[in-house]
């Protein structure tokens, strides 16, 4: 009787686990195709599961002093080894007598063993997970009645196994080395007799499976989907070099011009929103989050994963109710009914059918609704919420698409941002300076044009910081005596050169990123450049990752992995530094989206620093912003600036400079010092700058020598 009672409920169970997950299935496969292949390279992908999934490696790793905890870590191989317990209890339910206590005492004890010490480890992770959520971060990690709900069940069912074996042993009056916290537990229970320890046991094995099977149907409701999304999607995970991995926008296909809609995500991106396991990292890591803008990353999966199971369940309703109509109405009319007296139960579903297509109607639009504008215009797109998630998931991109559909379908852009494209619109730059002007930069110096030097080995990509910003001239113009001093073949593009287009694209401009994208790759073309390089990380990003979507396929590098190539070959050589203590700043697209973190500070130890070099504390792949990155540079920004907390943790340090190695951050951190009121005792140096100073005056420029040369 028990064992047919266990089989049912068993059955009931599974049929119902079943049907939902088919539900929440469809809905992922409602989104679009992906532009990248998903599940290529099978063995690569099935290591990747290994390690990030079983192994938990981006769990463990270790960030600038993690406040968020590695409890997870311990829950999730608990887990594993709990479930091999709970498997178990599930087999000898359906087939008495066949149980793990079959194996070999070699095999069972040891298991037995870990499973008890597991049990008690996830039973006081669970403790510490309630006083994280209640008194630790309750802003970062809220209490809510799901993590009540799963908190409580994964406690019960510790709680419930040691109360089982607690019974048993102490049913017998014995005690296992290899089952110590339940021996504990029966020794509690002391000497209460086999009749009401066998009732006990029943008890407490019957809770447990009630709990099993509540818990296994509750969890694709809960924050624990990430035990069936986290797996799949560490699977599918974007492989490539191109992080921050942008389709290009169809701007022929006038119904989706980003993403206004669940369904226009790819599968991959909504499959993300069943992975996450609510660490918090990304919204810990995130600078727009930390200076209290209204962007959680973490909140933002979860409203994406709202929004689209919302939907899914009110459009299979109204399909349910659109079948039933059918059916009614073949009804009605064979049983006498028609229009103007029809069937009770056909009126009442024709209303219900109103009310379901209302509900939908009226749920809040994704973009700029659930998910607000100030969210998403408040993104850096630094990557460090990417960087940290455990299972992968792609924030930036989903903020750069909803960010697309805000600008070109909703026509909601920001004032500032209005006047940004304006300007590159006109001028083919975002500061709006009239484009002949592009060149003024150079006036004093001999810097070849392509003109002059047709069939140079590198472009030098100038930038429009690099043109047209007072600050970052300067920074220029200390590259172009870098250059020369190393005998270096470039030529710049003079007023060829337009804006790449990044500051466009990733506020959410396609159109205008797309015709700047063709005009610059038709010029790098026509000009025959093979290698290209810049001192903006942000131009480096978009040469690189962005124009082969444009046939413009370019060896494109930053300044400072030439430069520390330059060094590395003896051809440049720094005679004093410049600076007594420095320490450097890393920028998020060279750095983060870019992986290169050693070519600047190889070139700080070359430059050297007599008092030393420091490392700030949030640094490589875990280095602050400064607050520039996707078009923010050219927005306002409320509160807490992103900018001063980077440079903030600058002066902490106590160096007398701080390197950088992109136009944006040196313009943020100069003004940060300024705020600071520190422009006279921290300098903001770009690695060029560095370096020029530490080496001889040219007396020549590299032109003149090569045209003397000629002669
Ligand atoms: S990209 Fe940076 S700013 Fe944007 S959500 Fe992620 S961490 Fe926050
Ligand atoms: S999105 Fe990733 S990092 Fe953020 S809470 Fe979810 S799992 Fe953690």
């Amino acid at each position: 009787m028990t064992q047919v009672l266990f089989i049912l409920l068993l059955a009931a169970s599974v049929a119902f686990f079943a049907r939902t997950t088919w539900i929440f299935g469809r809905a992922v496969f409602a989104g679009t195709p992906e532009a990248r292949p998903r599940l290529d390279d099978l063995p690569g992908r099935l290591m990747d599961v290994g390690i990030y999934f079983f192994g938990q490696k981006k769990v463990a790793e270790e960030g600038y002093g993690h406040r968020t905890s590695k409890h997870h870590l311990f829950i999730f191989w608990g887990f594993l080894v709990i479930t091999i317990a709970t498997v178990d209890i599930i087999v000898a339910g359906v087939i008495p007598g066949v149980s793990l206590r079959l194996l070999p005492d070699l095999l069972y004890q040891p298991l037995y063993l870990a499973i008890d010490v597991m049990n008690l480890m996830v039973l006081l992770m669970i403790v510490w997970a309630v006083i994280r959520r209640v008194i630790v971060q309750p802003r970062l990690i809220p209490w809510t009645l799901d993590a009540g709900l799963i908190l409580g069940a994964i406690g019960s069912l510790m709680i419930s196994h040691f109360l089982t074996h607690g019974y048993a042993l102490a049913g017998v009056g014995e005690s296992h080395w290899w089952m110590p916290v339940s021996s504990a537990v029966a020794k509690l229970l002391g000497d209460i007799g086999p009749s009401a320890a066998h009732r006990g046991e029943v008890m407490a094995y019957w809770a447990h499976v009630l709990i099993v099977l509540t818990f296994l149907n509750y969890l694709p409701y809960s924050k624990h989907i990430h035990l069936l999304g986290a797996l799949p999607n560490i699977f599918a995970r974007n492989r490539s070099e191109r992080r921050l991995d942008m389709p290009k926008l169809n701007l022929e296909d006038e119904t989706q011009w980003g993403v206004g809609k669940f369904e226009q995500f790819s599968w991959k991106s909504l499959l993300d929103t069943y992975a996450c396991t609510e660490c918090a990292r990304c919204s810990n890591y995130c600078p727009a989050y930390n200076t209290g803008k209204n962007l959680s990353p973490m909140q933002l999966v979860h409203d994406i994963r709202y929004d689209m199971l919302d939907h899914t369940v009110a459009r299979d309703r109204i399909k349910e109710l659109e079948a039933q109509i059918v059916d009614m109405t073949a009804y009605s009319l064979s049983h006498g009914f028609d229009d103007a007296h029809p069937h009770p139960d056909l009126t009442q579903a024709k209303a219900d059918l109103d009310a379901a297509k209302a509900t939908e109607a009226n749920m809040p639009r994704l973009t700029g609704g659930r998910i607000a504008e100030d969210t998403l215009w408040a993104c850096t797109t630094c990557g460090a919420c990417q960087e940290v998630c455990p299972v992968f998931i792609e924030h930036p991109l989903k903020i750069l698409q909803m960010r697309q559909n805000l600008v070109l379908e909703q026509e909601k852009t920001p004032g500032e941002l209005q006047r940004t494209f304006r300007n590159i619109e006109r001028q083919s730059n975002p500061w709006g300076i009239a484009n002949d002007q592009r060149m003024d930069w150079a006036n004093g110096l001999e810097v070849p044009t392509i003109e002059e030097n047709p069939d140079p080995e590198y472009i030098l990509w100038v930038g429009c910081a690099g043109a047209f910003d007072a600050r970052i001239i300067k920074q220029t113009r200390a590259m172009i005596k870098v250059l020369d001093t190393a005998g270096v073949d470039y030529a710049v593009l003079g007023h060829q050169e337009a804006c790449t287009g990044d500051p466009a694209r990733r506020a959410g401009n396609e159109m205008l990123f797309q015709a700047l994208a063709e005009q610059n790759v038709e010029t790098l073309k026509s000009v025959n450049a093979k290698k290209v390089v810049t001192s903006c990380p942000h131009c480096l990003h978009t040469l690189r990752h962005d124009y082969p979507q444009f046939g413009g396929n370019f060896e494109v590098v930053h300044h400072t992995q030439l430069i520390d190539h330059l060094f590395t070959e003896g051809k440049l050589k720094s005679e004093k530094s410049p600076v007594d203590t420095i320490t450097y700043h890393d920028s998020c697209y060279l750095g983060r989206w870019n992986r290169e973190f050693d070519a600047p500070r190889n070139i700080l130890a070359a430059v050297g620093a007599p008092g030393g070099i420091k490392e700030m504390t949030r640094t490589k792949q875990h280095g602050m912003c400064c607050g520039a990155g996707g078009g923010r540079m050219f927005m306002e920004e409320h509160g807490e600036r992103v900018n001063v907390n980077r440079t903030d943790e600058v002066i902490a340090t106590g160096v007398s400079a701080v390197a950088v190695a992109c136009p944006f951050c040196n313009i943020m951190l100069t003004d940060g010092m300024k705020t600071r009121d520190m422009e006279n005792k921290v300098q903001v140096l770009d690695v060029a700058e560095l370096v020029a100073q530490s080496i001889p005056d040219v007396p020549l420029s590299r032109l003149v020598r090569k045209k003397s040369a000629e002669t």
